[in-house]
């Protein structure tokens, strides 16, 4: 009897010691999942670790250093559109590959990849909502997608949210990021510079606001087109800015190039840019600059006509 205790006893402790071990590992994997499944967050400026939901509710800029981490097109709607305001155009343009291009591999296994990794088309999202009740069109570049590289499904969205902004009176934002033209398209990702480029000539004919903000990198054809045509360029701190990549220039001219060149500060400082808005602050930024470029002009108008297209019906 006092054996079988014993031999209990012993059993129980042998099994409180297992089942210590077993819990204990098992929260050591959860902890791993966790960071594994982006729980937490390594800024890569400071390296503080901060709690990816505490970073995402500060608009993913460091709480530490002010670093403005990079943000993907999802997260950029939400940060700047008001809540179930959003409402997406042209999802349905899916990029080609009419010249077969390939490099290191087809253009066309590349792009399914990449789609398939992101669960994205291509690398702008554009679409019609609200900003703090005003109406705009907004296009959000994505560099997870092939650097946020510029070609023709890319200048066709941007291109046809323009017009559409164009026929509606609305103000246009663009948040770029972008490695440049798309080298897997040729020409047929250089003609979208002029083709968007066109599309917000005549968006600004019709005297309406355009808006582009200024990410990082934000460099290439994109900058050399629509990127650098907004009324008022906004830009997020510290971001790179430039055409062609620092070494190259380097390389060209033999010359070590100053520690601040092509960022947003220095840009500023020479009047590329108009104003560096922390994230934090952008969309009432927008709004507010929205709000005083566009006074509700539009609104009355648009009510006045309704009612008189109203009585006219009423009176029929
Ligand atoms: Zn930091």
């Amino acid at each position: 009897m006092a054996n079988n205790e014993e031999s209990r006893g012993l059993k129980s402790l042998f099994d409180w010691f297992a089942n210590r071990r077993k819990s204990g590992s098992t929260s050591l994997e959860r902890q791993e999942r966790e960071i594994a499944d982006g729980l937490w967050h390594k800024c890569s400026k400071c390296s503080v670790l901060a709690y990816t939901k505490d970073l995402k509710a500060n608009q993913m800029v460091c709480v530490e250093c002010g670093h403005h981490n990079r943000v993907d097109s999802d997260e950029r709607i939400r940060q700047l559109i008001d809540h179930n305001t959003w409402k997406p155009m042209d999802e349905h343009l899916r990029p080609t590959d009419p010249l077969e291009f390939r490099d290191r591999k087809l253009y066309s296994d590349r792009l399914r990849e990449t789609q398939d990794k992101i669960g994205l088309i291509d690398a702008v999202r554009t679409g019609l909502g609200q900003i703090n009740g005003l109406p705009i069109a907004l296009g959000v570049m994505d560099f997870r997608f092939m650097g946020g590289s510029m070609g023709s499904v890319v200048g066709e969205r941007l291109t046809r949210m323009i017009e559409q902004a164009t026929q509606r009176r609305y103000p246009v934002v663009i948040v770029c990021t972008s490695g440049g033209a798309r080298m897997q398209e040729g020409m047929l990702s250089l003609m979208q510079m002029a083709k968007i480029s066109a599309a917000l000539q005549r968006h600004k004919d019709a005297r309406l606001l355009y808006i582009p903000v200024l990410t990082n990198p934000t460099t290439g054809g994109v900058t050399a087109s629509f990127a650098m045509l907004g009324d008022i360029i906004l830009a997020e701190p510290k971001a790179t800015i430039g055409f062609a990549g620092r070494r190259v220039i380097e390389q060209t001219l033999r010359e070590k190039l100053p520690e601040n060149f092509q960022t947003a500060e220095d840009l500023l400082q020479h009047g590329f840019v108009d104003d560096i808005v922390p994230r934090t602050q952008l969309k009432n930024t927008l709004a507010q600059l929205i709000a005083l470029h566009q006074p509700v002009l539009t609104t009355p108008h648009m009510v006045l006509w309704e009612t008189m297209s109203l009585t006219s019906t009423a009176a029929e």
